[in-house]
């Protein structure tokens, strides 16, 4: 930990030898979720009916996620919201899946989104009230973390260190020359960031699939992103209920939401035949911290 206990980013470290691995992570949380300004808890978007959070959406998405990666026999790490992972109507769609935490109500732990920063009294409570959440539904003790909206800073990176975590996926890395390597934090903390590249007409292009499921990007330019990374680890990510609604199009119907399973289980197949090694992120965390 550095002076004043905050933690700060240390230098990347290699990759070890001939690591190519793909690590699909799945965000469960609220259907399409929105920072309301002043409040720590996050909305749905307003389909008519105002702003409670929804859930449907995201419990459907994620059954069918489950089935699809059932079907190719490739593991996840689902990053589940307390509340939302609380509502599931059937917790056993995640056996076989790493899970870890993603807040209790959606939380913005920095206030960027919402303007309202949590003190550090609220931000411990929310950080364990989402693992109680993980250990009362499922039995287990998380080991990692990915902040809503991605948002993070060292104040939140170092609680997380305090509470027993040993790796976040929140931030996003330069995929450089085809490459993504997580680092070492000074708290202890693995980070394993999501990646951003180019694509073949040079635009910037990130491991979330959210352009994917919002029509903006074909299957194909995340074939294009497999192939240009060659070594370390590439995260991608999706939300359970992007499967089922659109932020432009609202709730799908069973066709739709099909299309939209099987453009999933088209990017993780291509991985596959690319010879990419599907790990979950607490395996390959544990890979780095044998290899220190
Ligand atoms: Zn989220």
């Amino acid at each position: 930990m550095s002076a004043g206990g905050l933690v700060t980013l240390m230098q990347p470290q290699r990759a070890p030898q001939g690591m190519r691995v793909l690590a699909f992570t799945v965000d469960l949380d609220r259907d399409c979720n929105v920072a309301v300004p002043g409040e720590m808890a996050a909305a749905s978007r307003d389909r008519g009916r105002g702003v409670p959070p929804r859930h449907s959406a995201s419990a459907e998405g994620m059954e069918a996620i489950a089935d699809m990666l059932r079907s190719l026999s490739l593991p996840a790490t689902v990053f589940a919201e307390g509340e939302t992972l609380l509502s599931l109507p059937d917790a056993s769609v995640l056996r076989g899946h790493e899970l870890a935490c993603h807040g209790m109500g959606h939380e913005d732990l920095t206030g960027e989104s919402s303007g309202l920063v949590p003190d550090d009294g609220e931000l411990r409570a929310i950080i364990r009230r989402s693992k109680e959440a993980l250990s009362s539904r499922c039995g287990i003790v998380p080991r990692g973390f990915r902040a809503p909206y991605l948002n993070i800073d060292p104040r939140v990176l170092s609680h997380l260190g305090e509470e027993g975590f040993s790796y976040d996926s929140s931030m996003t890395a330069a995929a450089e020359e085809g490459s993504v390597t997580p680092w070492r934090l000074d708290n202890g903390m693995l980070e394993i960031p999501l990646a951003r590249d180019r694509d073949a007409e040079g635009r910037i292009m990130d491991s979330y699939l959210w352009a994917m499921h919002e029509g903006r990007r074909p299957v194909e330019d995340y074939f294009g992103m497999l192939e240009r990374f060659r070594a370390g680890a590439l995260v991608m990510a999706t939300h359970s209920w992007h499967v089922a609604e659109g932020v432009r199009d609202g709730r799908r119907g069973k066709a739709e939401a099909a299309a939209q399973t099987e453009a999933l289980a088209q990017v993780l197949g291509r991985a596959k035949d690319l010879g990419f090694e599907v790990l979950t992120l607490e395996e390959l965390e544990r890979r780095f911290s044998a290899d220190r």
